[in-house]
């Protein structure tokens, strides 16, 4: 297989974001330059307000970004079209606080979800392919749970397999432990951490959790809109 791998992953140079019109625009982020490379874990803290999950989801490309350049595998996100922001975000997987899992669909359906996303999977493979990632985080017997039968600990660790079973290039994560006990959260963090390993994928996790910083190849931290 050839991939070409793109390095750095994400780049974001001078990045501006305002939030709210006219006399109430308001700054949310000022002059953001930073380089996720191939394969890093970094971690992302600061105090509340201070643009954390702003900033994730303009990497992300969740929203589009106001003033300055980012590139996303390559792809200028700047004045990008609707559909090459799709195409992007399809490369790319997300782990919320809340989990945001269906509630009405089992957690092997949750999982197969994401992957119904990629025409390139194989109808018949989805099955194995979601059973195959829940047992790899530790859910082999609970593939046909709802999650309202799941612990806080388990319907994350679901989120974790939806978010990697298409094995994106780019992990974000944002406080992806915060409704979970210490041990759950420990045990989340390092399940992200081998199978990014394992996958060759770069993670960029939000926390104010200083019990998992030492996950982190890199640690960065922003304040009042500004990476310091
Ligand atoms: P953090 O994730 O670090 O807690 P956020 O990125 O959520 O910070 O928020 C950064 C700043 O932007 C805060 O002042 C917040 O009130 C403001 N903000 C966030 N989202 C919106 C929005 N949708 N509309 C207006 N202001 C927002
Ligand atoms: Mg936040």
């Amino acid at each position: 297989m050839t991939q070409t791998i793109l390095s750095p992953i994400i780049s974001a140079r001078n990045l501006n974001h305002y939030f709210g019109q006219g006399a109430l625009r308001k700054q949310a982020l000022y002059d953001i330059n930073l380089d996720l490379d191939f394969g890093e874990i970094v971690i992302m803290t600061g105090p509340s307000g201070s643009g954390k999950t702003t900033l994730l989801t303009l990497l992300g490309g969740l929203r589009s970004a106001h003033e300055g350049s980012l590139k996303i595998l390559g792809q200028e996100i700047c004045g990008a079209s609707k559909q090459q922001l799709t195409q992007v975000r399809k490369r790319i997987g997300y782990i919320f606080q809340a989990n945001n899992l269906m509630t009405f669909l089992s957690a092997k359906q949750n999982v197969k979800m994401s992957l119904e996303l990629h025409e390139n999977f194989l109808d018949e493979k989805i099955d194995a392919k979601a059973i195959a990632m829940l047992e790899s985080v530790g859910l082999g017997n609970r593939v046909d749970y709802y999650p309202e039968n799941l612990s806080g600990g388990q319907k994350q660790r679901v989120a974790i397999a939806r978010a990697l079973v298409s094995h994106p290039k780019i992990v974000l994560a944002d406080e992806p432990t915060a409704a979970l006990d210490k041990k759950s959260g420990r045990d989340v963090v390092e399940l992200m951490q081998k199978l990014a390993k394992e996958q060759g994928c770069t993670i960029l996790l939000v926390t104010h959790d200083n019990r998992i910083l030492d996950v982190a190849d890199r640690i960065i931290y922003m304040e009042d809109g500004r990476l310091v």
